[in-house]
């Protein structure tokens, strides 16, 4: 079968050319397909394009060519995404049956699986990505036109329940309308189901969020998982953010966070461009650019 690979994962591997990029520490790829059933506005997939996810295109080659590849690299991790296609759930297990022979640890971010299938993936991955993406029912209804808004968080439950807490991973974008303490009430809900959190920037021609919003929003994730209340963060982020300076010194919180050993260079920013989810250790300029950022120098 053929699959598509971010095009940083495809040089990584030595199957495609380019210039020079942060590397990735996971392979992304994707199961090609048609337009997406999902219709989410942010998505190039919805219109059909699937050489496009993230910012990012995506080569096909045929699994023959990569498996070897994946094997002999030093990649921590492989990270499987669908689109809602016809037949999305028994391309996923036969995706997941070939590359089970790597040997390294798969995540698989799709549209909601059945416990049917959730039950034989299990032997075979290691994580589920969720896209719950907007942080309030109001906005996933908005701009995840086609499905029921309730229905992402139904299947964290779900996958979390059957799976075992820690392997699923909850998917926000940041900057959709939503406000601090409405982000933080959504990823607090995940953390308590039991996910992990990934951020992402939302990215359009019209609007990219606030980089001191993002980097608040970043804080505020981070200490969520670290067991501190939404009531708890706000209060230090809005009204002590002196206190803060210490709490960023490593810049760890600004990391791309999610499943172990993803870093997803340039899925919210273009080569060149101030990272938003850092893909790696933070430089001292790049930390100082955050404490100006956040006024708390
Ligand atoms: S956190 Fe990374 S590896 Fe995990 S599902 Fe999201 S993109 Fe994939």
């Amino acid at each position: 079968m053929n699959l598509r690979l971010s095009v940083g994962t495809a040089m990584y591997l030595g199957l495609t050319t380019g210039g020079a990029m942060e590397a990735p520490t996971t392979a992304y790829l994707m199961i090609p397909g048609g337009v997406c059933r999902g219709g989410c506005t942010f998505c190039p997939q919805a219109r059909g394009d699937s050489r496009w996810l993230s910012r990012v295109t995506w080569p096909e080659f045929h699994t023959r060519d990569i498996i070897e590849p994946l094997k002999d690299s030093d990649l921590q991790r492989i990270c499987l995404q669908v689109s809602d296609v016809p037949d999305y759930e028994e391309s996923v297990v036969r995706a997941v049956s070939v590359l089970w022979e790597t040997g390294k640890p798969i995540s698989v971010s799709a549209p909601p699986l059945s416990d049917d299938t959730l039950e034989k993936l299990d032997g075979m991955i290691d994580r589920i990505g969720i896209g719950i993406d907007g942080a309030t029912d109001d906005i996933r209804a908005n701009v995840k036109k086609n499905y029921d808004p309730l229905v992402f968080w139904e299947y964290l439950g779900r996958a979390a329940k059957l799976l075992g807490p820690h392997r699923v991973t909850a998917h926000f974008i940041v900057g959709m309308g939503e406000s601090l303490p409405q982000l933080t009430l959504g990823v607090y809900r995940a953390v308590n189901a039991g996910a992990n959190v990934s951020l992402f920037s939302y990215m359009s021609k019209e609007h990219i969020p606030d980089i001191r919003y993002y980097r608040q929003a970043q804080m505020a994730s981070h200490l969520l998982s670290n067991g501190r209340t939404p009531t708890e963060i706000i209060e230090v982020l809005m009204e002590h953010p002196e206190e803060l300076g210490e709490m960023i010194a490593d810049g760890e919180m600004f990391r791309t966070r999610g499943c172990p050993g993803c870093n997803r260079p340039y899925y919210t920013t273009r080569p060149g461009e101030e990272h938003r989810n850092f893909p790696r250790p933070l430089t001292r300029v790049e930390l100082d650019k955050i404490i100006e950022d956040l006024s708390i120098v």
